[in-house]
């Protein structure tokens, strides 16, 4: 294992096993943890090819006794899916982890009984693509009874060279919601313009399309819930144009329609 000797081997549960769930357990699984994985589709082939174990029922999944259960759903669909976790299958007390890109909805809404700690790797399977040196990763300790857990989950991203930052949930939203978020908003735009590279690219011009193609590699899921579950993200003056203006425009088609239809 290449995790400093203060570190254990762990048994992590990942539930969501999409692009950024199988992005995250291959560097685990290259340090030596013991990953099982469940997921609403059926990854169990991609799994037996990995070395993780895959379990199509969440009741066996919980019974598996994961020191750490890692959520790593869509921001949408969270509630929807720990509500769907039939947590009395648990058999110890157990770390609850997520790496969704908002913060407080996950804090909110994570399980009171049990322990908790909010992440964001502030990088995708894009740009970790080349290891994870110097990449930052941002979390809470929301409620840790088990510190030796923690630490040795803390300590997967740290070994891999992460700048590790230690930050409050709402603070986290604070910045994202001015940094993140609209990196992804303008994202969508140059990707709604259709911008191509041309032969006569500038530098600048090179970052833009940088930017779209980055950004096109993300789930729609991924940008709705950044704004729907970002509280700071609704407050953006850019954000409440571009709604108005969806609302005119909507306004505007409706009206036609009507009269269309005289
Ligand atoms: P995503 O579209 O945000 O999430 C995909 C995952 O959500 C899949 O595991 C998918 O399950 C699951 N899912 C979606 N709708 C569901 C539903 N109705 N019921 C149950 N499961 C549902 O794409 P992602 O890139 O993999 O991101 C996963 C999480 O990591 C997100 O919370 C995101 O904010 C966070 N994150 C992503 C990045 C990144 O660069 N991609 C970076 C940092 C953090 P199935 O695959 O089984 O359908």
């Amino acid at each position: 294992m290449s995790a400093s000797s203060d570190s254990r081997i762990l048994k992590i549960g990942i539930v969501g096993f999409g692009p950024f769930g199988q992005f995250l357990g291959k560097t685990m699984i290259k340090q030596g943890h013991i990953l099982r994985a469940t997921s609403r589709s059926d990854y169990s082939e991609l799994c037996a090819n990995s070395g993780i174990s895959f379990f199509r029922e969440i009741g066996a999944f919980l019974e598996a006794e994961n020191d750490v259960i890692l959520i790593c759903t869509s921001i949408l669909s969270l509630q929807e899916v720990l509500k769907s976790m039939p947590l009395h299958h648990l058999k110890r007390p157990t770390l609850f982890a997520d790496v969704l890109s908002v913060k407080e909805h996950p804090r909110n809404v994570l399980l009171r009984e049990h322990d908790v700690l909010c992440t964001h790797p502030m990088f995708g399977p894009e740009s970790g693509k080349d290891g994870w040196k110097g990449l930052n990763f941002m979390y809470e300790k929301v409620r840790i009874r088990n510190e030796a857990i923690c630490s040795s989950f803390l300590q997967i991203f740290e070994s891999e060279g992460c700048r590790m930052l230690k930050m409050s949930c709402e603070e986290h939203d604070k910045l994202a919601a001015r940094s993140q978020f609209l990196t992804h908003t303008i994202g969508r735009v140059l990707s709604e313009m259709e911008i191509q590279s041309t032969s006569i690219n500038t530098k600048r011009f090179e970052t833009l399309v940088q930017l779209k193609e980055g950004t096109m590699n993300d789930s729609s899921d991924l940008f709705s819930g950044l704004f729907v579950h970002n509280r700071f993200a609704q407050q953006e003056k850019v954000k409440q144009e571009l709604i108005e203006k969806m609302n005119e425009e909507k306004d505007l088609n409706d009206s036609k329609d009507v009269e269309y239809s005289r």
